[in-house]
């Protein structure tokens, strides 16, 4: 039932993207002078950063033509608006966002976020954890409140764009819990939605992955290991294959069928210029020295044409210039090798 759900929902995406999947955009959250969360010995930068490339090491290696873009690959602080930025000028078909979490001492275990554009506005307004990177860029607050103010038109432009893909995301999301729970069994917090500016810039689907609380001593164990940072990678990479599958698959069903489709439906047009019961020679002197001349046979007369095309207007300037030789000749349609009747202008 899942699955059926998925590629409904998949869909629409495909028409949007007719060669299926082929770039996505890894995000490894803060960097630079950001360090994001800090627990007792990791700090959420340099934790994600691992993460991030170890999953783009899997994705590389299973799929050498996926189109793999890193927003950093190193300890460099990158601006939002530059990391969807990034996304969207290279019309990235998947945003995924890789973020520690902080929180009540007790808590644990991963979540993940869609965006929610009717919180956006909020976010922008109270900062939260995450978004705090807006308060290292000097005023940076204000330029995001302000660009979104002043720019009203680009806001509900993008809240349509999220609200189109939030299916999309939610079901990407529901994956990638699913899967980092499998593999390495941590507590599955569940799929969430929230005002995330970075996600709210994009114009793909987008999901951010909190991996894990730096907040609870045994976690940010766990995270500190590098056996479980890579059953992370695993767990997010297996839910991308399982997207990419499925997205690939009904892209390929869709032109298929597209296909067949549009070659069924495509009438042509020609000039007709001789009927007969009894069926002619197909020799230029049979008719007053016209070359290429085709025959079609419907029940028992035989109907001769010309200047076959898909474009009624080249069919008319051929009608024309045999109207010397034949002042009767009229245009018909055509349709796999049939006559049909002739559609109005
Ligand atoms: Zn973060």
């Amino acid at each position: 039932m899942i699955k059926i759900i998925i590629i409904f929902c998949l869909s629409t995406l495909v028409w949007a993207y007719p060669q299926g999947l082929k770039t996505i955009v890894l995000d490894a959250g803060h960097g630079g002078k950001d360090p994001g969360t800090q627990g007792k010995t990791l700090r959420e930068k340099d934790l994600v950063l691992d993460v991030t490339l170890e999953l783009g090491k899997l994705l590389e290696k299973k799929y050498p033509k996926l189109n793999v873009i890193y927003t950093r690959k190193d300890d460099t602080f990158i601006p939002l608006i530059e990391r969807a930025q990034i996304a969207n000028k290279n019309k990235a078909q998947l945003f995924i966002s890789i973020h520690a979490n902080a929180g009540k001492p007790e808590y644990q275990g991963v979540e993940t976020y869609v965006v929610s554009a009717d919180r956006v506005k909020t976010t922008i307004d109270v900062a939260t954890r995450e978004n705090s990177a807006i308060y290292l860029e000097e005023n940076a607050q204000d330029d995001y409140k302000a660009f979104i103010q002043a720019n009203p038109e680009f806001y509900l432009e993008q809240a349509l764009l999220q609200k189109a893909f939030e299916q999309q995301s939610i079901e990407f999301a529901q994956y990638v819990q699913k899967s980092i729970v499998e593999k390495t069994k941590t507590s599955n917090r569940s799929v969430k939605q929230a005002g995330f500016v970075v996600l709210f810039l994009t114009q793909m689907p987008s999901i951010l992955i909190e991996i894990g609380f730096l907040s609870n001593t045994a976690e940010e164990k766990r995270l500190s290991d590098v056996t479980y940072q890579k059953e992370l990678a695993e767990g997010i990479f297996n839910a991308i294959k399982t997207y990419k599958e499925d997205f690939d698959l009904l892209h390929q069903t869709i032109e298929k069928s597209q296909n067949e489709s549009n070659k069924s439906k495509r009438i042509t047009y020609a000039v007709q210029i001789a009927s007969s019961k009894k069926e002619m020679d197909m020799q230029a002197y049979n008719f007053k020295g016209l070359k290429q001349v085709k025959r079609i046979q419907t029940q028992d007369v035989y109907f001769y044409y010309l200047g076959e095309h898909f474009d009624r207007e080249e069919v008319e300037k051929t009608r024309l210039s045999i109207l010397d030789k034949y002042p009767d000749a009229f245009i018909i349609a055509l349709e796999q090798e049939k006559k049909v009747s002739l559609p109005k202008k």
